[in-house]
C-alpha cells in the first residue's frame, strides 16, 4: 500500500506527518531565516522533504503562499520567500525532479483550512460555504458545496482579500498603517495578527497578544475598543460578501488572532453584522448566528485539508 505523507508549509513551521506522527521544523522561510537566499531556502525545503518522505509515497503539502494549484507554482509569499525575483516559483517541478518516484499535491493552506472546516462543520444544507484566515495573513476561500467545487480565476486564484482597502471607521492614523505588501489600509494593515499590533501602537493602547483574551474577560475598556477597531474591516467584508452571494450559508473564521479570542470575537463580529442599516440588510442576530462561526484551536487542520483535496473531496478548478 502507498505511504501518504501530509506536510503543512507555513512562514514559522514545516510540520510533517508521516503515519501518526508529526515532526516540526523550523520553516525554510524568509521569516525564520532571514539570513538565507530564497534558492537556498527552496533548497532546504525539498532536502527537507527528501529524508522524511518514504520511497513511492505520495504527500499532500499545505503551503502558505498564492498558488497555482494546478501547476503547481507559487506565486509569492511575503513569509515564505519573500518577493521571489520572477514572482514564481515552480514549486511542484523543483519537488518532482528531487523525487519522481512521489506523487505531489500542492494545495494553498486557505484551501486546505476550507476543506477542512467543510468537513467538520458543513451542514448538509449548506450550499456555498467560505472559511477566512485571520493571522499573519488574511484571506478567504469559498467553496460550492452541491458541485464540490472551489473555483478559481486564471491565475489559480480566489479570496486574497487581504490586500483590499479596509472598510473602517478608525481615526485618519489606523487608516493609513502600512501593509506588509507595500499598500496603505489594507484589511492586512489593521486586522491580521501585525496589524493588530500597529492599531494598538497608533491609538496608544497597552497590548499584548498572550494577554488579550483575558485582558478582555476582565472588562478592560482600552481593548474592547481595540477589539472593536480589528473586527471592522472583517464585519464589513463579511457583510459585503453576504449582500453579494444569497447562497452563501456558513462562513467559518479560523486562523491564530480568531482563534485566540474564539467567543470574544464571534461575540463582537456579531454584535457589528446585526446591526442593521438599510433595507439591503437582511441580518437578524439569529441569520448572522446560523452563518458565522469563530473556529476555536484545533478545529481546522490543514494537514487533514490537504488529504481531502488530494482525495477530491473539493476541486479547485478554473472557471
Ligand atoms: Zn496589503
Amino acid at each position: 500500500m502507498t505511504d501518504t505523507v501530509s506536510a503543512d508549509l507555513g512562514g514559522t513551521w514545516l510540520r510533517i506527518r508521516v503515519g501518526s506522527a508529526i515532526e516540526r521544523f523550523p520553516a525554510p522561510s524568509v521569516l525564520q531565516q532571514p539570513g538565507l537566499s530564497v534558492d537556498r531556502l527552496l533548497q532546504q525545503l525539498v532536502d527537507t522533504l527528501d529524508v522524511h518522505v518514504p520511497h513511492g509515497a505520495r504527500v499532500n503539502m499545505s503551503c502558505g503562499a498564492a498558488l497555482d494549484e494546478q501547476k503547481g507554482v507559487a506565486l509569492g509569499s511575503g513569509p515564505l520567500w519573500g518577493d521571489a525575483p520572477s514572482g514564481e516559483i515552480p514549486l511542484l517541478h523543483m519537488l518532482s525532479s528531487r523525487r519522481p518516484d512521489v506523487r505531489w499535491t500542492l494545495v494553498n493552506d486557505v484551501t486546505a483550512g476550507l476543506a477542512s472546516y467543510a468537513r467538520g462543520f458543513a451542514r448538509p444544507t449548506d450550499r456555498h460555504l467560505a472559511y477566512i484566515t485571520i493571522s499573519s495573513g488574511i484571506a478567504v476561500r469559498t467553496a460550492y458545496l452541491a458541485e464540490k467545487v472551489v473555483p478559481v480565476d486564471h491565475r489559480g486564484l480566489q479570496g486574497e482579500v487581504g490586500h483590499v482597502r479596509a472598510v473602517s471607521s478608525a481615526p485618519p492614523a489606523v487608516l493609513r498603517l502600512p501593509c506588509a505588501c507595500g499598500g496603505v489600509g489594507h484589511i492586512s494593515s489593521m486586522s491580521s495578527g501585525p496589524g493588530v499590533a500597529a492599531v494598538a501602537q497608533v491609538l496608544g493602547i497597552d497590548y499584548e497578544e498572550r494577554i488579550f483574551a483575558s485582558s478582555l474577560a476582565e472588562g478592560t475598556d482600552d481593548l474592547a475598543r481595540l477589539l472593536t477597531v480589528v473586527v471592522e474591516p472583517i464585519a464589513e467584508l463579511i457583510r459585503t460578501m453576504i449582500t453579494l452571494d444569497p447562497r452563501l450559508d456558513r462562513i467559518g473564521i479560523g486562523g491564530g488572532v480568531a482563534e485566540g479570542l474564539v467567543e470574544f470575537y464571534e461575540r463582537e463580529l456579531i454584535a457589528q453584522l446585526a446591526g442593521s442599516r438599510s433595507y439591503a440588510d437582511s441580518l437578524t442576530s439569529d441569520r448572522v448566528r446560523e452563518i458565522i462561526h469563530v473556529c476555536a484551536p484545533g478545529d481546522i487542520d490543514t494537514l487533514s485539508g490537504a488529504d481531502a483535496i488530494a482525495d477530491g473531496y473539493l476541486r479547485v478548478t478554473k472557471i
